[in-house]
């Protein structure tokens, strides 16, 4: 489906001039221009040409084309109408463009379990990172409710590696650690988001429409193993029986003053858990939520 935004003109042009200057159709005054009519016997980018086409009433340069723009931007930039179909406008990666999300705000209220938001329109990994595929061959990846939560603050993303076929991969800092996130099947990687480098804030605040992480196309086995709407609300609501476990077991018997910290109303781990651990304590949470099988962690020296 094509973004909402996505809107088509005819316009003319120059095919001589040295810059395109495209002339939207219905904005032009047609009846008394130059290009339209005999007088173009007098312009100087006709007479350039030396004749090279035949004279006629109208300028044999003077081309006309169907193109498209985006009517959500300040200044229009008209593409041809195949580039705006193999681009995001044309199909439903438009619902992560920053100037769509500007103007619009998509999709129903998801389904939550815990408080936490589960998407049903999405598919999960076992260390918390999510897949949109849609029915026009685009994926998108980004990280879960639960991920989110327990990361808080993020100071930095890089993203590692370059477009193709791969497993993507992002590397997140917080505080003293740098944690890598990896998704755990193989996609075709075309970009990354890379306005969470400037705002990587947006990772966790918003991290299933403005702080996705990596966009391509499903090869296989992207799809492996993934939870769908069916089964994540159960799995989800494991994990945070399973967090919580966890963090009785291994940090708050270790150190009885961090209760307050880690344990949420309502038997939530606390937001921005990342911030609450020390580093020694933050490893072996991601190592046991987020690394067993596909993500792992790198300690950084202080
Ligand atoms: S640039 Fe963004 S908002 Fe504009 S048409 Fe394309 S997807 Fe839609």
């Amino acid at each position: 489906m094509p973004c909402p935004f996505l809107k088509e003109t005819r316009v003319k042009y120059c095919q001589s001039a040295s810059v395109r200057k495209m002339i939207p159709l219905a904005s032009s005054g047609c009846a008394d221009e130059k290009c339209a009519s005999p007088d173009h016997a007098s312009c100087t980018v006709y007479r350039a040409q030396n004749g090279a086409a035949e004279a006629g009433p109208v300028c044999p340069y003077l081309q006309e084309s169907l193109m498209q723009y985006c009517g959500a931007a300040p200044v229009a930039k008209f593409v041809p109408y195949s580039e705006s179909l193999l681009s995001r406008c044309g199909n439903n990666s438009h619902r992560y463009c920053e100037l769509y999300l500007g103007l619009a705000r998509p999709q129903e209220a998801p389904e939550e379990v815990d408080g936490l938001p589960v998407p049903g329109w999405l598919d999960y990994s076992r260390n918390h990172m999510w897949l949109d595929l849609t029915d026009d061959g685009v994926c998108h990846v980004g990280i879960d409710a639960f991920l989110a939560r327990a990361l808080g603050k993020v100071d930095r993303i890089s993203y590692v590696g370059s477009k193709g076929a791969r497993r993507p991969m992002a590397v997140v800092t917080t505080g003293n650690c740098d944690l890598q996130i990896l998704f755990p099947n193989a996609m075709m990687v075309t970009g990354c988001n890379l306005y969470l480098r400037a705002d990587p804030a947006r990772l966790t605040a918003d991290p299933f429409v403005g702080g996705w992480l990596f966009e391509g196309t499903p090869l296989p086995e992207t799809t492996e193993s993934l939870l769908g709407a069916a089964t994540a609300p159960g799995w989800m609501a494991q994990e945070v029986r399973r967090a919580n476990e966890f963090l009785q077991q291994e940090v708050v018997s270790a150190h009885a003053g961090a209760v307050g910290a880690l344990a949420a109303d309502g038997g939530m781990f606390a937001e921005g858990l990342a911030q609450h651990l020390d580093r020694e304590q933050l490893l072996g949470f991601f190592e046991e939520f987020f690394a067993p099988d596909i993500s792992r962690t790198v300690k950084r020296e202080p």
